[in-house]
């Protein structure tokens, strides 16, 4: 189990002495609503994120993980108390329904500098009691931690100095916003898989073995999901929203939440189901669905330049200014990507300063 936590930390041990400390000052308080087995799981990830901190500086930053069968009412109430903390207005309710599934887990972080992070585990989903539901109940705690990792290493980083405080207003908050979120999906589970791998493996023919990778655990789930989104959602879904405006059915402010809304979830199923494969070493599924209009028009135009940036660097890089140049590489050409995207959808954004801007719309491609 040691081994397994260590995996997902081994790369921020390689790094210079503030990066180390950033990720070990991790310690886990144990919020246990369910017993059994994932108490004794728990108990041996906080013992072992505990040795880790010991060995790091006294910087304090705590993560308490909890599993739980009401996940969708435990979610909501720690967004409603995270949000009522930085005093921001009313929240759309949690549902744990995506594009592509159920969500598994769910890492909330009281402040941008992710020092007091809670991870809620779908309890519904996690079978403790049985070796493979272990294994797959540790993938996605290992993902939960990646994004604890990340978060931490982006504040390090300073690249989110100067920046106006979350949520986005403008369009280009928006889609820098987008470009985080998927990125950081794809990031995530490559943590999750190099954990799984200390932790699993797999029989091979010859007798030998070779480390698990999240693809074993979930194979084509999303990629599946993937084609049916193209050929619906995006293709002919988006256009025809963006038309929808165009001759008054829908006001801007809907068109503006719709498209957000859904670039989100179609974005993060494209993440995941990229990462799988590349965990797997299988095709590129994009790729395998480039025929598909949504595939060829949007979203493989903005997903080929996303990957692009994450090909280059490991997900969390070893240091500070690895993960800043990462960061900044993600801000820039990221945010572009997105708003490219979104330009051939005839959705066109405008910045005017001091967080005015306007979305010009005109006729999508089809
Ligand atoms: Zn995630």
């Amino acid at each position: 189990m040691w081994e397994f936590v260590r995996g997902i930390f081994a790369a921020a041990e390689k790094g210079p002495r503030d990066l180390v400390g950033t990720f070990a000052a991790m310690s886990v308080t144990l919020d246990i609503l369910d017993t059994g087995p994932f108490g004794e799981v728990l108990s041996n990830v906080a013992s072992a994120l505990e040795s880790i901190r010991a060995d790091g500086d006294d910087s304090m930053g705590q993560v308490a993980v909890m599993s739980t069968t009401e996940f969708d009412v435990e979610v909501g109430r720690l967004q409603r108390e995270i949000a009522s903390e930085r005093g921001s207005a009313g929240l759309p309710v949690f549902t744990p329904e995506r594009l592509g599934g159920i969500v598994a887990g769910k890492t909330l972080a009281r402040a941008l500098d992710y020092q007091d992070v809670t991870i809620v585990l779908n309890g519904n989903l996690i079978d403790w009691s049985n070796p493979q539901g272990q294994v797959s109940g540790l993938a996605i705690l290992a993902h939960e931690l990646g994004h604890v990792a990340i978060g931490r290493a982006r504040y390090a980083s300073g690249v989110l100095e100067g920046e106006p405080p979350p949520p986005s207003v403008t369009g280009t908050e928006a889609a820098r916003s987008l470009a985080r979120i998927t990125c950081d999906e794809f990031r995530a589970d490559l943590i999750a898989t190099s954990a799984l791998g200390t932790a699993a493996s797999v029989p091979l023919d010859d007798g030998s073995t070779r480390p698990a990778t999240i693809y074993d655990l979930v194979g084509s789930r999303h990629s599946d999901c993937l084609r049916d989104v193209l050929a619906e959602e995006v293709y002919p879904g988006w256009p025809d929203t963006v038309d929808a405006y165009r001759t008054y059915q829908i006001d801007l402010e809907e068109l503006i939440r719709r498209i957000t809304l859904s670039t989100e979830s179609v974005l993060s199923i494209v993440a995941h189901a990229e990462a799988h494969a590349f965990a797997g070493r299988v095709d590129r599924p994009l790729q395998a669905n480039s025929e598909l209009r949504g595939a060829e028009l949007y979203v493989a135009p903005a997903w080929d330049r996303l990957l692009a940036i994450l090909a280059r660097r490991p997900p969390v890089p070893t240091t500070l200014s690895e993960v800043r140049a990462l960061e900044d590489h993600i801000a820039s050409e990221g945010t572009a990507a997105i708003l490219q995207m979104w330009k051939r959808l005839g959705l066109t954004v405008e910045e005017h300063g001091n967080r005015r801007w306007a979305m010009r719309v005109s006729e999508p491609m089809r």
